[in-house]
């Protein structure tokens, strides 16, 4: 006999334990199912490749709470549950395992998978596509002291993971297509900067290549590049972006583009089920358009907040997410459009090191990036928010 949940999330990751939250700040009763894929309890995935590296958090304390938050909660956990059917007429979801269960409500928390690479070799044992909690466990494993990385990909897992194998003195190789490390994020004056960094600490910077095939030398990989270089290592870490997990959502009959459609209530086209976090194409109302948002606080804020509106609440989506990285010393947090293809204007206090960078579109501010400048958000969402036209003269001076 299937159960019937008046809640069901689907994804165990930080939307899907967020919505938990939402939800029973408004119903403390109705019953909850949350279904995820791996058999972790959900964690934030920031620490694989930051603090955990550094010693400066412990495996412990990356999951987002205990067994106990969930059973005082009365949340039924399905764990090592992949859902691979939705039935929005019949109101039902269904398990690989076959189990089926009823929703009133459903949310799709289920985040996005690991970009991988067709090349021959793409898809030997050991080459890790990193994005969760066992492909660190894996990596950290092998990753010992005086042994070689290949870290395929130049954006922000690549770059962070570089580091962090770097500082664990590893001999790290980095290939990556682009001419400069982060070049979707940051403007080209700054990702010099950072990969002259990289490239004094020991990191071997492989610009404009990239892998044609992998290969095995006994436990050895061999990596081939399009420029000719080859390349032997103990590990192969690809890190070269991300694709939203959308199956479950077509199944369902659900539109998807780039990412699941929502409206500004995080509803999907299909009354009564929600899309939130990684997935989710949802309109960012201080940007004026509709947007999908890989980050962190994102999932966070909006996974609760499709909770909120699963409970009752009825509540426009109106968060302004920030986000944040590490590479090396060189720390940000940011928020709005932060894209390298638009104008930018630097307000350094020290060049390429601190100081605020201004994404502009028009005469307007769309982005703001805080170098090495902390606790700055709110301003600069107000600074997005306000809409105005700017010169540089009115920017020099306004976030320190
Ligand atoms: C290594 C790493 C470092 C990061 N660092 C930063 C950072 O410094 N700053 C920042 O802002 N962001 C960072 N991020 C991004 C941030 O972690 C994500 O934006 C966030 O995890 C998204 O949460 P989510 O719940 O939407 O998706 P996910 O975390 O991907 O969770 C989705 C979950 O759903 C499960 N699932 C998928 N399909 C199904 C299914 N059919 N059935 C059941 N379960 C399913 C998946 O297994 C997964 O557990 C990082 C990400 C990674 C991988």
């Amino acid at each position: 006999m299937k159960r019937v949940y008046d809640y069901v999330v689907v994804g165990g990751g930080l939307a899907g334990a967020s919505a938990v939250k939402g939800i029973r700040e408004l119903d403390a009763a109705g019953s909850i199912l949350l279904a995820g894929e791996e058999n972790h309890l959900p964690y934030d995935r920031p620490p694989l490749s930051k603090k955990l590296w550094l010693g400066k958090q412990k495996l412990e304390d990356i999951f987002l709470h205990d067994r106990a938050f969930y059973d005082a909660h009365a949340v039924t956990l399905a764990l090592g549950a992949k859902v691979a059917r939705l039935d929005p007429a019949e109101k039902t979801i269904t398990a690989t395992s076959g189990e089926t269960y009823g929703y009133g409500k459903l949310l799709l928390a289920t985040g996005c998978k690991a970009r991988t690479l067709s090349v021959p070799g793409g898809d030997l044992d050991g080459i890790c596509y990193f994005r969760g909690l066992d492909d660190y466990l894996h990596t950290r494993g092998v990753a010992a002291e005086g042994k070689s990385a290949v870290v395929v990909g130049g954006g922000f897992i690549g770059s962070e993971l570089a580091a962090a194998l770097n500082i664990n003195k590893l001999h790290v190789t980095m290939i990556f297509p682009g001419a400069l490390l982060c070049d979707r994020v940051l403007p080209d004056y700054l990702g010099r900067a950072v990969q002259q960094r990289y490239a004094a600490k020991g990191v071997r910077i492989l610009a404009s290549d990239k892998p044609v095939s992998f290969s095995k030398n006994g436990s050895k990989f061999i990596t081939r590049t399009e420029k000719g270089e080859t390349i032997e290592s103990d590990i192969v870490i690809v890190g070269i972006g991300v694709i939203p997990e959308m199956e479950l959502a077509r199944s369902g009959g659900l539109e998807v583009g780039n990412g699941i459609v929502v409206n500004e209530y995080l509803e999907a086209s299909r009354p009564g089920i929600y899309a939130a976090g990684d997935n989710a194409f949802f309109p960012y109302q201080a940007l004026g358009q509709p947007m999908r948002i890989e980050h962190w606080d994102h999932a966070l804020n909006q996974g609760k907040w499709a909770g909120r509106n699963m409970a009752g609440a009825h509540e426009p989506f109106t968060y302004q997410p920030y986000f944040f990285s590490d590479l090396f010393e060189f720390g940000y947090e940011a928020t709005g459009e932060v894209d390298s293809r638009l104008e930018t204007f630097a307000d350094w206090q020290k060049e390429n090191d601190t100081g605020v960078i201004y994404y502009l579109r028009e005469g307007k501010i769309r982005g703001v990036m805080m170098c090495n400048v902390w606790d700055k958000v709110e301003a600069a969402r107000e600074l997005i928010r306000k809409g105005e036209r700017v010169t540089p003269e009115k920017l020099r001076g306004l976030i320190r």
